[in-house]
């Protein structure tokens, strides 16, 4: 497949606006601004597109959901927070292409009717923030945002808001509150944002990827796009692909590749020749897979299919050497800390199961614990939690116990006693135990 979202990688200068419009940049504008809205939004709808930020949801259907009679202003916001471990393509497109956003961006301001936009940065992308905000000021200088955008009437500002490096602003309501000022805390759904959003308005939240994929759509046309991957996948997706292969980075492929075809095509196979022992397809919140599931395609549905997610296309690949208590001790790490704590399940949840795991790989693992853990991932997910953060640790959970169960209880089995005098009536909290002395 011809590159198209890393059509620019490699070029001189290509986050310059000159380079974007020698290579046809701010074309699709142009004729989006001389379409009605709902027509570019029939376009995408034509296009497949669906979310990239983890969802999947269709992005047309998604748009069509902002009242057209709502006397409220509208709202964009690029969720750019990109925090799910594992992931890091969206910072690969701000690096490499920011005008491809920003012209996605405005397309799809004209399609919701926002004449505000939002990038909601995280804190740590700090160069590419400023990478961001230079090419807002020089699409704004040649006139493709501002007022009046190439005569068509149609106003846009966008600006660039970079949060503190909380996971959870990467949920689309709490990614909300905190633009506006307040804690990051995910709201209860519904009412969704695209009636109530951004100061209580019509708010569409779209992934960096996915509105970067939207000047192409509106240039080459819908069914030009949805003729690139499956016949429910469609278009082009990056992969970043990070453990145990010879090259790690940024991949685009088109929807429906196997993933052996990312691992030993692209990414050169499994470090030092090993085999490999399981893949997390998706971004650390995604169930973990087996390595025979490698030859499925890496389309929504063939995923789903293994029992796993696409999610954001962050592909986590582990060798034969992984102890996979440790990966899961690892992942809970990670959740535990980043639980915005609202849901007793979640908050407790997290703590208690990375406090379970890591007793077992430390040694001193129970009978029991399996059972424990199985009951915690139970009740904490599905629906049983405000935001998907509860699913977030579970899925891992239940996918690592029914995978490499067989790991876990061999650790049990060569578990050490407790020590009478030491041994904990409840679980410690993370950090505290005292099998960390
Ligand atoms: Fe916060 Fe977790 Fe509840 Fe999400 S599921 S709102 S992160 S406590």
């Amino acid at each position: 497949m011809e590159p198209i979202l890393l059509r620019a990688r490699g070029t001189k200068n290509s986050r310059s606006i000159a380079a974007y419009r020698s290579a046809g940049g701010y074309r699709a504008i142009a004729k989006a601004l001389k379409m009605e809205p709902a027509a570019v939004i029939a376009e995408v709808k034509a296009s497949g597109l669906r979310g990239r930020g983890g969802a999947g949801f269709p992005t047309g259907v998604k748009w069509g959901f902002v009242p057209k009679d709502s006397p409220k202003p509208k709202y964009l916001i690029c969720n750019a927070d990109e925090s799910e471990p594992g992931t890091f393509k969206d910072r690969e497109i701000i690096h490499v292409d920011p005008h491809m956003l920003i012209e996605g961006i405005a397309i799809s301001s004209h399609a919701i009717g926002a004449n505000v936009a939002y990038i909601y940065i995280r804190g740590e992308f700090h160069a590419e923030a400023l990478m961001l905000e230079a090419a807002i000021a020089e699409a704004a200088g040649a006139g493709f945002l501002g007022k009046n955008i190439l005569g068509s009437g149609f106003d846009l500002e966008v600006h660039v808001h970079r949060g503190a490096g909380a996971y959870i602003c990467g949920e689309e309501t709490a990614l909300i509150e905190s633009l506006e000022g307040k804690r990051g805390l995910p709201r209860l759904k519904p009412p969704f944002p695209a009636v109530v959003g951004l100061f209580g308005c019509p708010t569409v939240v779209n992934n960096v990827e996915t509105l970067a994929c939207v000047p192409h759509i509106l240039e080459r046309g819908g069914a030009w796009y949805a003729a690139i991957g499956t016949e429910r996948s469609t278009g082009p997706k990056l992969f970043s692909v990070s453990g145990h292969v010879n090259r790690p980075g940024v991949y685009e492929v088109a929807m429906g590749v196997s993933f052996r075809e990312i691992i030993d095509g692209l990414c050169g196979g499994v470090r030092g020749g090993r085999a490999l022992k399981a893949f997390i397809p998706g971004g650390s919140s995604c169930p973990v897979l087996p390595a025979d599931k490698v030859d499925i395609g890496c389309d929504f549905e063939s995923v789903a299919a293994a029992g796993s997610m696409l999610g954001s296309g962050g592909l986590i690949v582990m060798d034969e050497t992984v102890d996979m208590v440790w990966a899961l001790e690892n992942l809970l790490t990670f959740y535990a800390h980043e639980s915005c704590g609202q849901c007793t399940p979640c908050r407790e949840g997290s703590d208690w199961a990375l406090d379970v795991v890591r007793r077992i790989r430390r040694g001193f693992g129970r009978p029991q614990d399996l059972e424990t853990l199985e009951r915690i991932a139970r009740f904490a997910s599905q629906g049983m939690t405000i935001c998907p953060l509860g699913d977030a640790f579970c899925e891992p959970i239940k996918s690592f116990l029914k995978h490499f169960g067989h790991e876990f209880e061999a650790a049990i089995a060569a578990a050490q006693p407790l020590p009478a005098a030491k041994t904990p009536v409840l679980p410690l909290r993370s950090g505290h135990g005292w099998y960390g002395s």
